[in-house]
């Protein structure tokens, strides 16, 4: 099966735990991706929310230097794709199309860092984490505080250098200022659920509280459908339903939501993968042939499943690659 996966955590693991890429016991690895036909898939590299400033981009250039090190070392079977050429090269050579993202904007902040970041390679930044940061405010954000000076600086430079922002994690303060203001760079939530759905089927708790912020509401789902964007669906427990009903049926209840918005060309798959808490129903990659028979099991047709586990997102991508 073909897969594009808009998330993961993987790079970070990588570097923290001192994994190998090409075969581990993390939920992504070469080896689990082996039996997949076409594979795109994002690694992000997650900034946490304790470093900031020179620290976020220190930290950042450490974990990408030695992940594309790591690609490098299996340039048989992966590809960086910073352009057209390199993903057309890596899906028609039957390889991994790999790209670079950052999660949580203050490794980007500062003069000149986004065409650096840009030269190597990264073409999405998720611009905050749960916390509020140098560009604006997390979905934790209690301050609501929207984007700062910086903040509107750097989604400019994301407008002029063609990188995608990820509103995944934002605070729906700066969601809507991102929506209003008129900026022209591609737009995408990367991982994040529906939480109207995590409403109808989560028992209240303080978790709960939490996973509602980090989703998505109908207002929120149908400007992105609008702004024909993307929603990768995200594999965590507490986004997708209550303890033991969050696994391939809470996949497809968010689905529906998203399809019952009239987001068939926009939903697709943000794993999240070696980033959270995962049933194991669909916990490693290798899982993932399962959750599409399981979704062609409720009536979906071959030409959905493409569209939710490939077709939308290399549309998108490739849109994004053509323009520079
Ligand atoms: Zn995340």
């Amino acid at each position: 099966m073909n897969y594009f996966d808009l998330h993961c955590d993987t790079a970070g693991e990588c570097f923290l735990q001192k994994k190998q890429l090409a075969d581990s016991d993390l939920n992504i690895s070469l080896c689990k991706g082996g039996k997949l036909d076409k594979w795109a898939q994002l690694f992000a590299v997650w900034i946490p929310d304790e470093l900031r400033g020179k620290e976020a981009c220190d930290y950042f250039d450490k974990v990408s230097l030695e992940f594309i090190e790591q690609i490098n070392r299996n340039s048989s079977k992966i590809k960086l794709c910073k352009d057209l050429n390199d993903f057309n090269d890596a899906v028609s050579s039957g390889k991994c199309a790999a790209f670079l993202t950052v999660e949580g904007g203050s490794a980007v902040c500062g003069e000149g860092r986004l065409e650096r970041l840009k030269a190597l390679g990264v073409k999405l930044v998720t611009l905050t984490w749960n916390m509020n940061n140098e560009i604006g405010g997390g979905c934790q954000d209690e301050e609501k505080i929207g984007f700062t000076d910086e903040g509107k600086r750097v989604l400019k430079e994301l407008s002029r250098l063609n990188i995608i922002a990820d509103v995944s994690h934002l605070s729906k303060k700066c969601f809507y200022e991102l929506f209003e203001g008129g900026y022209s760079m591609p737009v995408i939530a990367s991982h994040s659920d529906c939480s109207s759905v995590l409403l109808s089927t989560r028992a209240e708790s303080e978790d709960r509280e939490f996973s509602l912020r980090r989703s998505l509401d109908d207002e929120q789902i149908k400007l992105l459908i609008a702004r024909k964007s993307l929603i990768g669906i995200n594999f965590c427990r507490s986004f997708l339903g209550d303890y033991g009903d969050d696994g391939f049926e809470a996949v497809y209840r968010h689905i529906e939501h998203i399809l019952s918005l009239g987001g068939e060309d926009c939903v697709a798959v943000g794993s999240d993968f070696d980033g959270c808490d995962i049933n194991p129903e669909l916990d490693s990659l290798d899982k993932i042939p399962d959750l599409r028979a399981f979704l062609a099991g409720k009536g979906y047709s071959d030409s959905l499943l493409e569209k939710i586990f490939y077709d939308n997102a290399a549309n998108f991508f490739i849109n994004v690659l053509q323009n520079g």
